[in-house]
């Protein structure tokens, strides 16, 4: 079967499918994106990554290419057209195509918009979390604005491509004052000894990740301890669990940093039960 994207107007066959070579995604990273979970034929909290997408935009003044409503439309049908039931939508607006000038187009262009939907192995993804992945810690490089969900990813990429030369799947950014900030393409999390769920602030140093708002739901249905503050890779080492989130990943435990076990080095509890109830908490569209 072939694949179809959405590629401003037109549903291609992704072989086919192609932007303008002064798309200024192409050539500045002028643009944003968000990638959301398709399971059960639906896509998971949509409402929230339309919110963070307008967001997004808002700040780079980038205008919405569609109505919300119509943008809603065609990624159901770009999931349709791709059979995709469980699986990613992945979904990028960029400023347009305009002749190669750094500062924004005199005449408004209009943005250039690209959407696509693929499958995932449900079974591979739960092998993964019974096994737990392993992350590594770096040095925070990235700009201060990335709670912008940019297409600007090159540290995320160099971060991402260090920790797999290393044997993990994840690299944690550790900022001047030396806290986790976020993971490459996840907000990170551990938990204490005292049963403390613990995450960073989104005030600062990180995007504001949808499955991290809707886990904060779950923490706080299922009458769990939350605690919103930073931690340091030390804390972390030493943490009762510790583990990840992101829409491609929902909860994703972390069983080794920088090489060490967390705890036991096996998948913990906590996290076992927040990935178990997660979806009760997620709207479905
Ligand atoms: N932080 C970064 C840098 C990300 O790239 C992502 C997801 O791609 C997240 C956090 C998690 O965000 P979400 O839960 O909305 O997928």
């Amino acid at each position: 079967m072939s694949r179809i994207a959405f590629v401003n107007g037109q549903y291609r066959d992704i072989r086919d499918a192609s932007v303008n070579i002064e798309d200024r995604g192409y050539q500045f990273a002028d643009g944003v994106y968000e990638v959301c979970e398709v399971r059960g034929g639906k896509v998971v909290d949509l409402p929230r990554h339309m919110t963070r997408l307008q967001r997004s935009l808002k700040e780079l003044r980038i205008a919405m290419p569609m109505p919300l409503s119509s943008l809603e439309v065609v990624i159901h049908e770009v999931m349709r057209r791709n059979r995709v039931t469980y699986g990613l939508v992945y979904l990028q607006i960029t400023r347009g195509v305009a002749r190669r000038d750094h500062a924004f187009p005199l005449r408004p262009v209009r943005p250039a918009i690209v959407i696509t939907a693929r499958s995932l192995s449900f079974d591979k993804n739960q092998e993964t979390a019974s096994r737990g992945i392993g992350v590594i810690t770096i040095r925070e490089n990235r700009w201060p604005r990335v709670d912008i969900k940019s297409i600007a990813l090159l540290p995320n990429v160099l971060a991402k491509q260090q920790a797999r030369e290393s044997g993990a799947y994840e690299a944690w950014f550790v900022d001047g004052e030396g806290y986790v900030t976020e993971g490459a393409s996840s907000n990170a999390w551990i938990v204490t000894d005292d049963g403390k769920i613990v995450t960073r602030s989104a005030d600062t140093g990180i995007l504001a990740g949808v499955t991290r708002a809707v886990l904060m739901d779950t923490i706080a249905s299922l009458q769990m301890h939350f605690e919103e503050r930073p931690f340091t890779p030390d804390e972390a080492y030493k943490a009762a669990e510790a583990f990840v989130t992101a829409s491609s990943q929902i909860v994703m435990p972390v069983v080794t940093i920088d090489n060490r076990p967390v705890a036991d080095g096996k998948p913990g509890s906590v996290a076992k039960r927040l990935r178990e109830q997660f979806h009760r908490f997620s709207a479905f569209s």
